[in-house]
């Protein structure tokens, strides 16, 4: 028997939980979504605003119609019990400290009803780390949207091991009928697809310009003209922003990872050259 999802539950509504949240309501599911206090919830109401206004300056299909009812149609609170208790699926966007969240699915586990399904947004923690809090590892597995959901549509999809093959196809369907594209892994891997092709693609085009051997522009072009991607690894830094790349190669145990550290800090971070977001990165806008 298919498992259907009707009711939607989005845990934390910042930068993702917030898109996810407007996505999914502007597909016509039912959404709540919940944070831990009152002042979140204010900036939540005001960027489903924020999102009704980019549908429908990016033309969404039927965003000028229905963009501003989705947003004001989300229900918010910061009670957990009443967001999760008539949840077919609870997505979940906290803060990525694996302690928040492995607390987080041992609270849901106790108030969500026995057929709920769980998904962990986590970019960068396995859902093996977390899924023994659930109370209900079979059906519970990794959902991987990218910042701006509506535009950059993967949504990757792993399970555990324990993971029931129903509810990961019941998940894949979900993600599809949410207008995303999804991505099947077989088993769990650090990064998903896109950042196990993505983060190596701008560590080395950072260390060829770190190591003097070319500069942004023309690393930028080579890998244009040479495999016609439409950018190179420095444009998608000015998009991404330099402040989480340069905080991820800071912390890294890895040795190449301090030079392009300290070269990014000296050349960009410490220049407030932060990517397209301040006016300037790599290149200037
Ligand atoms: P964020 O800091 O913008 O938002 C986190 C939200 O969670 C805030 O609104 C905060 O008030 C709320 N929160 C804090 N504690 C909570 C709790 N105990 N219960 C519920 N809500 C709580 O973070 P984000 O960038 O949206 O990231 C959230 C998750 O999404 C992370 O796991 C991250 O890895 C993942 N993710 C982020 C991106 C991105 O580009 N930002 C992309 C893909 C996945």
């Amino acid at each position: 028997m298919s498992i259907e999802i009707r009711k939607v539950t989005v845990l934390g509504t910042g930068v993702l939980g917030s898109q996810i949240a407007y996505q999914t309501a502007f597909h016509g599911f039912d959404v709540t979504a919940y944070d831990i206090s009152d002042e979140a919830l204010s900036a939540a109401r005001k960027r489903f605003e924020g999102l009704a206004a980019a549908y429908k300056n990016d033309h969404m299909p039927g965003a000028d119609d229905k963009a501003d009812a989705v947003a004001a149609g989300i229900a918010l609170t910061t009670d957990l019990g009443a967001a999760v208790k008539d949840a077919d699926l609870v997505i979940e966007a906290v803060p990525e400290v694996l302690s928040l969240k492995q607390e987080t699915y041992r609270k849901l586990g106790e108030l969500a009803p026995e057929r709920t399904i769980f998904a962990t947004n986590s970019s960068t923690l396995l859902p093996s780390a977390m899924k023994d809090f659930t109370g209900r590892p079979d059906k519970f597995l990794a959902l991987h949207f990218a910042n701006q959901v509506w535009k950059m549509n993967t949504a990757e999809v792993m399970g555990t091991p324990d993971t029931d093959p129903a509810v990961f196809q019941a998940v894949v369907d979900f993600a599809k009928a949410i207008g995303m594209v999804p991505i099947e892994l077989h088993k769990e891997k650090a990064g998903y697809v896109l950042n196990s092709l993505l983060v190596p693609l701008l560590n080395a085009g950072m260390a060829l310009a770190a190591g003097g051997y070319a500069e942004p522009d023309a690393v930028d072009k080579t890998w244009r003209i040479g495999t016609g991607a439409p950018m190179g690894p420095f444009q998608i830094l000015d998009i991404i922003g330099l402040t989480t790349p340069y905080n991820i190669l800071a912390n890294s145990p890895d040795p190449a990872a301090a030079p392009l550290a300290a070269w990014l800090k000296a050349n960009y971070i410490d220049q407030g050259k932060l990517g397209i977001a301040t006016g300037e990165g790599f290149y200037k806008y």
